[in-house]
């Protein structure tokens, strides 16, 4: 773990572990492992988290909060959580006064982000919030000010950042093995064939550059380590019943960086992709899977093979132990808000200029 953060600092790929000094956190007495509260037991809770939970060294489910009495006894018998740790939307400002939660991991959809992320910091607790951060760039800063205001820290749930290949990757890339970075493709989508969910709702934080879309970001601003300038893009769908009024189904964006380095990313709810290519003036470096929970796989120039392999829900296991550790030894977050607020910002520019047609300038 501490492995990964110091080549993570000294690599320089997280822009925000080298923009954002520590926090400098108001500290409980010492645990050797912090207790996690999930609010919200949708899928991602379900199926990924929570199994994490059970290969953390550096932190436990410790609490529940849903708004399903059902979903609260059957996790409460599964994970043993007792009683006192079981919270619904409307009680759960009482988790304050719960020694036993020491971190708030909030994993709902993206538009109630904001509100508990706030609710988690003004209750003392640290947070943690699942991808895309929020809506707009604002309810980022104002979710990043409540955990300053509260001295609590707030971690973006960019798993991808924690684990091995791509920290290979970026790793092989900033040690500048295929030259000066020229140009970025990255895709992610896969087929949702859902119509009412969250992510076919607009008002819900719907859409697939919220959804998908902040990974190929990632992979243009860790693969050039850089910040874009501007942006274009483009949206279609096939299934105009569902994908309308703003909301997308397939996004295209073209991204520039400082240095000239381009990008084109490519997002989509209805085409399974899941690749980044980075040329370089001396060569190439692929992977693919790229955002899998593992699998991921890459080939570069020289004949360089990256393939470290782990067991789903490993990476998220690495993710959350990560975090504890930086909040239980005052380090930086590999993503802290700031991480999230980035893509966000660029999520905003890529919907406006998708709309106007015209290049809009993020400086
Ligand atoms: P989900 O729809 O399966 O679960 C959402 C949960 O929120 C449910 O328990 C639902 O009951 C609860 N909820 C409370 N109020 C709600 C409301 N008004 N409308 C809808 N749901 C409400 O969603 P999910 O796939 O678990 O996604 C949750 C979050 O996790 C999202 O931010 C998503 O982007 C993120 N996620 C991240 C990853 C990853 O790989 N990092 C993967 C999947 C999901």
């Amino acid at each position: 773990m501490a492995t990964r953060r110091i080549f993570l600092q000294q690599t320089g790929l997280i822009a925000s572990s080298l923009a954002f000094s520590p926090l400098t956190i108001a500290q409980s007495p010492k645990k050797d492992r912090l207790g996690v509260a999930l609010v919200g037991l949708g899928y991602y809770s379900t199926d990924l988290i929570a199994p994490a939970l059970q290969l953390t060294k550096n932190c436990y489910l410790a609490g529940i909060v849903t708004g399903t009495p059902s979903k609260a006894e059957t996790w409460a018998k599964k994970y043993n959580i007792p009683e006192k740790n079981v919270y619904n939307y409307q009680n759960f400002d009482k988790i304050a006064d719960n020694p036993d939660i020491d971190v708030v991991y909030v994993i709902l959809p993206p538009s109630m982000h904001r509100e508990y992320v706030i609710r988690a910091a003004k209750a003392g607790k640290h947070v943690w919030v699942e991808k895309p951060m929020a809506m707009t760039e604002k309810e980022c800063q104002d979710m990043i000010n409540a955990c300053k205001q509260n001295k609590r820290s707030l971690a973006v749930g960019y798993r991808l950042q924690h684990e091995p290949n791509t920290q290979e990757y970026i790793k092989f890339l900033r040690d500048g093995k295929i030259g000066k970075i020229k140009m970025v493709s990255c895709s992610a989508g896969y087929n949702d064939n859902r119509t009412t969910h969250w992510k076919q709702k607009k008002e819900m934080g719907g859409g697939v550059m919220y959804d998908m879309g902040v990974y190929v970001l990632q992979g243009a601003r860790l693969a050039t380590g850089e910040e874009p300038i501007s942006v274009t893009a483009q949206q279609y769908t096939t299934r105009p019943e569902i994908y309308k009024n703003g909301l997308d189904e397939t996004t295209m964006a073209q991204l520039v960086f400082p240095s000239g380095a381009r990008a084109a990313v490519q997002t989509s709810f209805g085409i399974n992709m899941n690749f980044l290519h980075v040329t370089g003036e001396k060569g190439f470096l692929k992977m693919e899977p790229y955002s899998a929970y593992n699998g991921q796989t890459g080939e570069a120039s020289g004949g360089v093979k990256i393939k470290h392999p782990y067991d789903v829900p490993r990476q998220q296991a690495m993710q959350m132990d990560d975090d504890a550790d930086a909040i239980m030894n005052n380090k930086p977050l590999i993503a802290p808000g700031e991480e999230g607020l980035r893509d966000i910002r660029i999520v905003e520019a890529i919907y406006r200029a998708a709309k106007s047609g015209q290049s809009v300038k993020l400086t």
